[in-house]
């Protein structure tokens, strides 16, 4: 027991306090312990750290969908683990073309990717089912909107600044919540994709 909280720390405190899968900030109250790779899949990997991440407990089915999201919709099923918060800044960028992300926090597959990898982003989002209504709303109201709304009040000519700052901001802060989300948001604004 002991083990597995001290376990969840470690993961915690490795991925910046933030699900490996959908990037809500997470302690140690409310998060647990995942598989990547399931236990049912592969038994030898069940005890090993890297196969380890720590997500957030999806608790609220969505209103639309009637599911979960992350680990809740994962169960035994295998992904391609694309959005890790613990990955560095290259992943970032390599996160950045694999996936688009919309104002009204919906993120998808990039259009013209090659089948097999639009195929693999596509169940990424699908089988953590990462559009849920709650994270939607999460990525907009908690983050995305409040710089749109500071972004208002700038200058247009400085408008291109505004957002380069922020992109840059974000960056750095490895704890921000949705992270990926709003960096691929903006990038696609600054024409950085
Ligand atoms: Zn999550």
């Amino acid at each position: 027991m002991t083990n597995l909280v001290e376990a969840k720390k470690h993961l915690i405190a490795e991925q910046h306090g933030l699900c490996a899968y959908c990037q809500t900030a997470i302690n140690t109250h409310n998060a647990s312990i995942e598989h990547v790779v399931p236990k049912e899949k592969n038994l030898e990997l069940s005890t090993n750290y890297h196969n380890l991440v720590a997500v957030c407990k999806s608790q609220v089915k969505d209103i639309y969908s009637g599911k979960m999201h992350c680990d809740k919709e994962k169960a035994n099923q295998l992904i391609t683990p694309f959005i890790f918060a613990n990955e560095s800044d290259v992943t970032a960028v390599r996160n950045n073309s694999y996936f688009a992300a919309y104002s009204d926090g919906t993120i998808s597959a990039k259009p013209k990717l090659t089948v097999e990898i639009g195929n693999e982003a596509d169940s990424f989002i699908n089988i953590l089912n990462l559009n849920h209504i709650t994270l939607k709303q999460r990525r907009t109201k908690d983050v995305l909107n409040g710089l749109i709304e500071a972004s208002t009040v700038v200058p247009n000519h400085q408008k291109r600044i505004f957002w380069k700052l922020q992109f840059e901001k974000i960056l750095l802060n490895k704890k921000q919540p949705y992270r990926q989300y709003l960096l691929i948001y903006i990038a696609n604004k600054l024409g950085i994709n």
